[in-house]
């Protein structure tokens, strides 16, 4: 006897697995840990003894053991792999578990991956939940924004632990109850899919100001930093900055000598498959995605390069006489109006899914938990959070007056930068689609009339129409039949 049990179990010891471990025993929860190859697990246990941690993480090299030192109900996440590894790792459990034990995948999991496991392991009494962990290394390790999936009672078993060892910011804990089922996979894949969309946007004002505007790293960062002291203050224009100003060993500065050549793992691509099978438009996030596979072409860039130029198309170079000072400021307002777009997008997304699923997404409640830990963290994220608040049935946030009033405002600069790039040749698909998205989304009379007549012409699909409203027509349009 004696013998003080664990609160929760961790198997999976990489990168997330081990800094995850170590926050939930610096926040004074007793945690086993497992993983398949034994080294990780050892050097686990080192770092914790280094850090002082070593009274509340145990390492195990049998899982037998390490599940004999759960207490009971059983709390066991995983930060596996995502797909088989995940199969393999219930597998290996599922004998030396009984009913009324949870498990946590805490991966980056296709959310009806956790549904079917969910479902199997129901019938012998586990509960099982997919949580989406963000903020890489540094967020598992200091704070994550946690995204936790399944029955509300699975939730209620980890709930101490998730809010005690999530990000913590001005309203509580980046943490909370997203929903049944796949839920909290689906809503972190979405967050996946903004921050792409947020990264392109990024890159897109990067080009311009190099591009057009002529500027100058240090002028730059000097740019970022002010933006990062506005309501585009976030992560992502922070690290941005440092980036820009990080110098090789030779002086120059290493982003220069970077490939344009974009790796990814695809959860962004998935975001963009289910807007499309939701018919949810997310034009900013698909742009985002496109750019990526465009990036990938490099060998045929250097070669289309090459014969463009022969051939005298436009050279993107700076513009003679440009006002450097006054490209930032519009720029600034290009890169935040197509910013509310991609989310309005994204969340509109998780909206969709929740309602085809009936899972009851909170919406303002996923802006909240975003606002600390993760990689899209921004101040603009409580503006959202508020927004919802205001409106919890909110159709897009473009509709919230606040935003509304954002978008009109930035118009004048908006224009006048996808202007400026398309006149220089240069691409600018983020802030150019998210300006058609506002720009469509708020017209009434859109020339899809025209569509339905197409559609009617050759395939007799029928139209409404707006005198008669309620009856499908069908007309033979071809005065020649
Ligand atoms: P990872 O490279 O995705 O996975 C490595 C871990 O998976 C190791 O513990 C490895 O065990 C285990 N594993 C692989 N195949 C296995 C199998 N067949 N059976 C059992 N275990 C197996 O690690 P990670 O980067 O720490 O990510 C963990 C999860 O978090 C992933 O789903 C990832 O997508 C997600 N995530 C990662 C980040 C990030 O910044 N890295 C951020 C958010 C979410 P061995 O040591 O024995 O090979």
């Amino acid at each position: 006897g004696g013998v003080v049990m664990a609160e929760i179990g961790l198997i999976g010891l990489a990168v997330m697995g081990q800094n995850f471990a170590l926050n939930v025993a610096e926040h004074g929860f007793k945690i086993s840990v497992y993983n398949r190859s034994y080294e990780k697990t050892e050097a686990a246990v080192k770092r914790a003894n280094k850090e002082g941690l070593g009274d509340n993480l145990h390492g195990y090299k049998d899982l037998k053991e390490f599940v004999g030192s759960l207490k009971k109900p059983r709390r066991v996440m995983f930060l596996v792999k995502a797909g088989s590894p995940v199969d393999a790792t219930i597998e290996s459990l599922r004998p030396l578990l009984e009913k009324g034990d949870i498990m946590i995948d805490g991966g980056n999991e296709w959310y009806e991956n956790t549904e079917m496991r969910a479902k199997k392991l129901e019938d012998i009494g586990i509960m099982y939940m997919g949580m989406g962990v963000s903020g890489g290394e540094e967020g598992a390790r200091n704070g994550p924004s946690l995204m936790p999936g399944g029955t509300p009672e699975a939730y209620q078993h980890i709930e101490p632990i998730v809010q005690a060892v999530a990000a913590q910011v001005n309203d509580g804990p980046c943490v909370t109850y997203v929903g049944p089922g796949g839920a909290g996979n689906f809503v972190k894949m979405v967050h996946n899919g903004i921050e792409y969309g947020d990264m392109q946007l990024i890159s897109e004002a990067y080009d311009v100001l190099r591009t057009v505007g002529g500027l100058s790293n240090e002028e730059m960062v000097e740019a970022f930093n002010e933006w990062n002291a506005t309501e585009l203050d976030s992560f992502l224009i922070e690290i941005s900055a440092l980036i820009l100003a990080f110098k090789d060993e030779d002086g120059q500065p290493l982003v220069n000598k970077i490939l344009d050549k974009t790796g990814m793992k695809g959860t962004g691509k998935w975001t963009v498959q289910q807007a499309a099978e939701l018919s949810v438009p997310a034009p900013t996030i698909e742009a985002a995605l496109d750019g990526r596979f465009l990036s990938g072409l490099k060998d045929q860039r250097v070669k289309a390069a090459k014969l463009f130029q022969k051939l005298g198309a436009t050279e993107p170079k700076p513009e003679p006489g440009v006002d450097k000072a006054a490209l930032v400021k519009e720029v600034k307002q290009a890169l935040y109006a197509s910013k509310i777009c991609s989310y309005a997008q994204g969340l509109n997304i998780i909206k969709a899914k929740s309602a085809e699923k009936s899972w009851d997404v909170d919406i303002g409640s996923m802006a909240r938990i975003w606002k600390g830990g993760c990689i899209i963290r921004a101040v603009f994220l409580d503006d959202i959070y508020q927004a919802y608040k205001r409106n919890p049935a909110l159709e897009n946030l473009m509709m919230d007056e606040e935003f509304g009033s954002k978008l009109v405002n930035s118009e004048k600069a908006w224009r006048s930068v996808v202007i400026k790039a398309i006149n220089a040749g240069l691409a600018v698909p983020g802030f150019s689609t998210s300006l058609a998205y506002y720009d469509t989304y708020r017209r009434e009379n859109v020339p899809a009339n025209l569509i339905q007549a197409q559609r009617d012409f050759f395939g007799s699909h029928t139209y409404e129409r707006t005198d008669k409203p309620g009856q499908a027509f069908h007309t033979v349009w071809d005065p020649r039949n």
